[in-house]
């Protein structure tokens, strides 16, 4: 897949913010954190390139840090991960019946909306609640025609247009916040807005697989014994018998080749020579 599809995934805030006043175990950040990962991953499937703003999961880049991301690297799209929460009633407590799916965009341009209740909707019916809207908001009178959300509005303004702030139900409500504590329902959700995401830019599920070569033997035992050493790195990978005379050493497997020349810099950080190959699949 080309550069024209990259997506900037900003997961909000940090490590140890915010946590929901009615559910201790929920942190925002950490959960939404996880949830980026899980969407770049379901992103990769289609060739989707992504970058995420939080290098890991105790950064805390600014709010003009992540929004500018989107436009230094190119991208195309530009999601930040959220959970609601209500604000509190008058005696100080929650509302924790409150649940159900915003999806913000950005008012630079109308047709940034489409994509808002696709992504709403799909949101909605895999965490099993309501979808609540899309919605604009507008900075200030003075500036009716910036956005309000920081992420949101430096995102539009490095050049990406289509910047969105998604709001995955409310943390103060318990069913919510208990959907997003469980890795497998991040899975399900990420694959949700992946699927979304992918027929907005008219791809399908990637066929092509980019993986590294870091050896070649005439024999199945060196090609094993030389993937074993690899493994003891941490890299992953499997030998591919060519014939009976020629045995392929590769690791990783990509549809992203960006992932691949990762992959490889890794290895070959690790002591590894090795290219990049394609295989169908
Ligand atoms: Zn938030």
């Amino acid at each position: 897949m080309t550069m024209s599809c990259k997506v900037t995934i900003d997961p909000g805030h940090n490590a140890v913010s915010n946590v929901s006043p009615t559910n201790k175990k929920y942190i925002e950040g950490v959960q939404m954190y996880k949830l980026a990962l899980y969407l770049a991953e379901a992103l990769e499937e289609y060739g989707i390139e992504s970058e995420i703003t939080r290098k890991s999961i105790q950064e805390d880049p600014s709010l003009a840090e992540r929004g500018k991301l989107a436009g230094k690297n190119g991208s195309k799209l530009f999601l930040s991960l959220h959970s609601n929460a209500p604000g509190t009633n008058k005696d100080g407590s929650y509302d924790t019946s409150i649940s159900g799916t915003y999806v913000y965009y950005s008012l630079t341009d109308s047709g940034n909306k489409d994509l808002a209740d696709s992504l709403g909707k799909a949101i909605a019916s895999a965490m099993g609640h309501k979808f609540r809207g899309s919605l604009t908001r507008e900075y200030s009178d003075q500036h009716k025609d910036w956005d309000y959300y920081g992420v949101v509005r430096n995102a539009a303004q490095s050049g990406c247009k289509a910047a969105y702030l998604i709001e995955h139900g409310f943390h103060t409500n318990l069913k919510d916040s208990n959907f997003l504590l469980s890795d497998s329902n991040l899975t399900k959700l990420a694959q949700a807005e992946a699927k979304v995401i992918a027929e907005y830019f008219g791809v399908g599920k990637s066929q092509k697989r980019y993986r590294v070569q870091i050896g070649a033997f005439t024999t199945n035992a060196s090609a094993k014994n030389y993937l074993a050493q690899a493994q003891a790195k941490g890299l992953n990978g499997f030998v591919i018998k060519v014939s009976s005379k020629l045995y392929r050493v590769q690791i990783g497997s990509f549809s992203v080749r960006d992932n691949a020349e990762k992959y490889l810099a890794q290895a070959k950080a690790a002591g590894f020579n090795g290219f990049i190959v394609e295989a169908g699949i």
